[in-house]
C-alpha cells in the first residue's frame, strides 16, 4: 500500500513570524504516523521551517535547479536543499510553467534533484481550455514526458511523486470532484504503467492539488488513486491539519 503524503505549498507567503506559528500548530498536532506529512515555505524561509519543526514533518523547497550549484543567480540547487537537511521539492508547479518552464527542464530538475536524494514532487494539470476541448490527457501526457525522458532508469521514480493540479483548480475555490480527480489519477497510473513499469504504476504517489480544504478532503481521499494532496491556501490556516489527518 502507497503511504499517504500531505503537503503545504506556501507559495510566496509568510513572514518569519507567521510561520513559526504554523510549526507551532504542526508540532503539537496529533498527526498519525501512517501519513507523511511536508510544507515548502519559500526558500527565504526554508532553514527556519527545517529548525523549528519536529523532525516527523518533512521541510522542502517550491523548486530547484537542474543542475548543482554555480553561475546561477537567483537560484537553489538541490545541493543546497540536502545541506539544509530537507527532505524534498517541489517542481514543474503551474505556476512556474505559465512563466516559460518547459516540461523538459523540469525533467531535469526533477532528474538531478533525486540523484541528490531528495523526494521530487512533479506537478502537472491542465487548464480549463484544454478540459473543455477534449484534451486533459494529452496535456498531461505532454508534460509526463519531460519526467520521462530525464528519469531514465526505473529506479530513478522510487522517490518520484506526482501531484495532478488542475490549474482551473488553483485558487479558485472550484475543486476538481472526487470523480473527475479520480478519473485522471487513473489514466496517469495507467500511463505510468504502459510507459514505465507495472512496479512505478503500482508504488506511485499520485496527490491532488487544487482548492483542497478541510471540508472536500474525506471525500478525495477515498477514491483509489488519490494518495494525499498538495494543499495551496489552507495549508497557511489552522484546518491545515485536518486535511493532514484525512488519510489517517
Ligand atoms: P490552492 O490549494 O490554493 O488551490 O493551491 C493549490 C496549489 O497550487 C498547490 O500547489
Amino acid at each position: 500500500r502507497r503511504i499517504p503524503l500531505v503537503c503545504g505549498n506556501f507559495k510566496l507567503n509568510g513572514s518569519r513570524s507567521m510561520l513559526e506559528g504554523i510549526a507551532k500548530t504542526l508540532n503539537g498536532a496529533s498527526l498519525s504516523s501512517n501519513v507523511q506529512v511536508g510544507v515548502a515555505p519559500s526558500a527565504v524561509h526554508l532553514d527556519l521551517m527545517r529548525q523549528k519543526l519536529r523532525s516527523e514533518v518533512m521541510v522542502g523547497a517550491q523548486d530547484c535547479w537542474t543542475k548543482g550549484s554555480g553561475a546561477f543567480t537567483g537560484e537553489t540547487s538541490a545541493d543546497m536543499l540536502v545541506d539544509l537537511g530537507l527532505e524534498f521539492s517541489i517542481v514543474g508547479h503551474s505556476e512556474r510553467r505559465e512563466k516559460g518552464e518547459t516540461s523538459a527542464e523540469i525533467g531535469e530538475k526533477a532528474a538531478y534533484a533525486t540523484s541528490k536524494g531528495l523526494m521530487v514532487i512533479g506537478c502537472i494539470g491542465e487548464k480549463l481550455e484544454h478540459r473543455e476541448s477534449g484534451k486533459t490527457m494529452s496535456v498531461i501526457t505532454e508534460q509526463m514526458q519531460g519526467y520521462l525522458a530525464a528519469l531514465k532508469e526505473e529506479e530513478m521514480w522510487s522517490d518520484m511523486v506526482l501531484a495532478y493540479e488542475p490549474v482551473w483548480a488553483i485558487g479558485t475555490g472550484k475543486t476538481a470532484s472526487p470523480e473527475q480527480a479520480q478519473e485522471v489519477h487513473g489514466e496517469l497510473r495507467d500511463w505510468l504503467k504502459t510507459n514505465i513499469s507495472e512496479k512505478v504504476a503500482a508504488e506511485t504517489r499520485i496527490l491532488y492539488g487544487g482548492s483542497v480544504t478541510e471540508k472536500n478532503c474525506d471525500e478525495l481521499i477515498k477514491k483509489e488513486d488519490i494518495d494525499g494532496f498538495l494543499v495551496g491556501g489552507a495549508s497557511l490556516k489552522p484546518e491545515f491539519v485536518q486535511i493532514c489527518q484525512a488519510p489517517g
